[in-house]
């Protein structure tokens, strides 16, 4: 396993870490939610990503009472969570100073930490003033209840004026986001972004590296089986999102023939393209089968195989470089 530092702060995070969207607390029982926990970090993972949205806090239970059971040193992983989808009433959602507090109080409670290493906004929230939530993760920052705070999904606006707001009040500005990132997600962290990882050291944890199974090559003619994430009832909204493209599923037909040629598994060929960034402190695996999972973490084998050339290759099936104009 690859350390790499998250941003400017001097935490070292696995290249590879695990997640738990869709799967804890609803897809998965929570035996496979333990073994998929050991295998991560026997593998050198040392960062478990969570939310209290994640299977409305469940997913968090499920965590929290598998680290309990395990006891690994605490000193030996990084655990987070975020926050804004906490409920349906007003002042369950959003990033109002209330909120926040809640949340995380509420997210120590179900991980059973004394302490969240990462905090994020899930969303940005366009009904609370950015400078409260700016103020409201430092009171948390200075009562020790979260090591570093850090946003998802906002825009590179966003993040400058926390920044702003931050360095205004004297105080610590968001040190890490997390955006999806993938060969069909590539506009934020390749282009948004980009001002932001020089002049504040943004780090980056991406999520959906494999486009929710997509770029693993399984649907390649073969409709989602009722037990995977896009064959989930629920998830029939996903499931639209990520298949309904056609020239998606051509273009992976073709990743899936490069991954062929080059001898590597076309997941493990789309996993490799988002660590070479660098600019990705972390990827963000996820997984329902140990099976995936251990293929998953074997990524790394994989990343002298993807040289200059097959990087053209790849860049010249998806022709969706974000264009970055230079004045
Ligand atoms: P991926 O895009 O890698 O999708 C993971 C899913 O793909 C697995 O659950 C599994 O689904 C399938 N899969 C994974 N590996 C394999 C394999 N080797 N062979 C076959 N199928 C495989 O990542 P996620 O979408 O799960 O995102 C990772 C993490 O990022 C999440 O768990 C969460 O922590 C975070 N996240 C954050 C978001 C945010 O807004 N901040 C949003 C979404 C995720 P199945 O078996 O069901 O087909």
């Amino acid at each position: 396993m690859e350390y790499r530092r998250l941003g400017n702060t001097g935490l070292q995070v696995s290249a590879l870490s695990f997640g738990t969207w869709v799967t804890f607390g609803h897809q998965i029982t929570d035996d496979v939610a333990e073994r998929l926990m050991i295998t991560a970090y026997e593998g050198g993972v040392n960062f478990f990503d969570n939310a209290e949205a994640y299977a409305s806090g469940k997913s968090e239970i499920v965590m929290g009472n598998i680290l309990k059971k395990i006891n690994w040193d605490r000193s030996t992983y990084i655990v987070s969570s975020k926050v804004f989808w906490g409920g349906q009433k007003p002042n369950q959602k959003g990033l109002m100073r209330k909120h926040v507090f809640e949340a995380c109080n509420a997210a120590l409670k179900r991980i059973q930490v004394d302490y969240l290493d990462l905090f994020f906004c899930h969303r940005p929230d366009i009904n609370t003033p950015i400078s409260e939530t700016v103020l409201a993760m430092n009171t948390l920052l200075q009562q020790g209840k979260i090591m570093y705070w850090g946003t998802s999904e906002w825009t590179a606006q966003q993040i400058t004026e926390a920044h702003y707001w931050a360095e205004r009040y004297k105080l610590v500005g968001p040190v890490m986001e997390q955006p999806q990132y993938n060969m069909f997600a590539r506009e934020s962290l390749e282009k948004d972004y980009l001002p932001l990882y020089k002049t504040f050291g943004l780090g980056t944890t991406i999520w959906s590296p494999l486009a929710s199974g997509l770029l693993t090559g399984k649907y390649i003619d073969t409709p989602p089986a009722a037990d995977s994430r896009l064959g989930l009832e629920n998830m029939a909204w996903l499931k639209d999102r990520t298949l309904a493209e056609l020239d998606k599923a051509e273009k992976v037909k073709q990743l899936k023939k490069l991954a062929d040629e080059v001898g590597v598994t076309l997941t493990n060929l789309s996993l490799c393209w988002c660590l070479k960034n660098p600019n990705v402190s972390t990827v963000i695996l996820g997984a329902s089968k140990e099976a995936q999972l251990a293929e998953n973490l074997k990524a790394f084998d994989s990343m002298d195989k993807l040289n200059d050339a097959v990087m053209k290759k790849i860049e010249d099936i998806l022709q969706n470089k974000p264009m970055i104009l230079q004045f």
